[in-house]
């Protein structure tokens, strides 16, 4: 049995069960960081290079918490996801394509790292592969592997379904692994609200300063990108005459078009992360869209490891003033 560090940011908001479910079925014990503290940003701004955005240095600062406590860290080289369609140039961007490299170079005395590149373009069965190379690197039989592949595969399509019934990713992860009831009431909101942008940023509550917790204070219903399904995503895809290169990015521009045309929804908020160069390009994409030609409220929110609770809020409850004004007057 191995210890499998899990860094608890990027991918993990969307994946985890899948992997999770793999690992444990194969016996080996996960060790998980916490959920993002000072602590943890501060190790990943010093062990990360300067320039990089700041997922990334949060990425290094989980990393570093985990290398004296798992056998493996799992830093899966991610490529592609989609397997089929009209994506034929569509990667995850460059720095997930180098991750793997970053830590290994940047970060001192760190466990043997599964790596694994995930490129699911090249066929129907490569997700299998995939699995089957990490079983393999940490000693599991093909069985073992089937066996954990196939189980993995459900619990992600149950965590997945729950997205899509408008549940955010850490409460369907409490749903799925802590059977917690399935509890989501919006009887009491009086606005709702589509926030986009990627998943490490919107789920992370200490690098987006609680914007969450305080929507949902101030009686938000809250709608994310991630809570559509693949079909309602690629029918936006369809509108454009051409996507962008980066997987998470597509995602929060089709989220941001397919919420700009749903007459339940009030505004748009896009939570961009700092020195981030495809979020320049969402961002004007997105926001042209919605105030230009859809006349959709919109409000574009930056975090950096400097972002605070005061400086969020005032925006928020500015916009919610704003969007509560507009429809009181309509
Ligand atoms: S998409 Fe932007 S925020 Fe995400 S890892 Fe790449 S540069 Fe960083």
């Amino acid at each position: 049995m191995a210890k499998i560090g899990i860094p608890r940011t990027l991918a993990y908001f969307l994946y985890y069960p899948l992997w999770k479910t793999f690992f444990e079925d194969l016996n080996h014990e996960i060790v998980i960081s916490p959920p993002t503290t000072r602590a943890i940003l501060d190790a990943g701004v010093k062990e990360a290079v300067n320039d990089a955005c700041i997922p990334i240095k949060l990425y290094h600062g989980h990393v570093a918490y985990l290398a004296d406590k798992a056998d493996y860290i799992f830093c899966p080289r991610l490529v592609s996801v989609r397997k089929h369609g009209d994506f034929g140039t569509e990667t995850f961007c460059p720095k997930f394509l180098g991750l793997p490299d970053m830590i290994r170079f940047g970060i001192d005395h760190l466990p043997e790292i599964i790596d694994t590149r995930v490129d699911l373009k090249k066929g129907k069965k490569e997700l299998f592969n995939v699995f089957c190379e990490i079983g393999s690197q940490i000693g599991n039989t093909h069985e073992e592997i089937k066996r954990a592949f196939s189980k993995a595969l459900k619990v992600q399509k149950q965590f997945d379904n729950l997205l899509y019934q408008e549940i955010l990713p850490p409460e369907a992860m409490d749903i799925v692994f802590n059977h917690k009831p399935a509890q989501v009431s919006h009887d009491n909101c009086d606005l709702t609200i589509a926030i986009i942008g990627y998943p490490y940023v919107l789920y992370d509550s200490y690098i987006n300063a609680g914007l969450i917790r305080l929507l949902e204070k101030e009686n938000v219903k809250i709608l994310t990108q991630d809570m559509l399904s693949d079909k309602t995503m690629n029918r936006q895809a369809k509108t454009l005459p051409k996507s962008l290169f980066w997987y998470f990015s597509n995602r929060a521009v089709y989220g941001g078009l397919h919420f700009m045309a749903r007459p339940d929804v009030d505004g748009i908020i896009h939570v961009t992360a700092f020195a981030c160069g495809p979020d320049s390009l969402v961002d004007r994409m997105v926001e042209i869209e919605a105030r230009r030609r859809r006349g959709m409220p919109y409000l574009s929110i930056a975090v950096d490891e400097h972002t605070g609770e005061a400086g969020v809020r005032t925006r928020i409850e500015a916009f919610l003033d704003m969007l509560r004004y507009r429809r009181d007057k309509i």
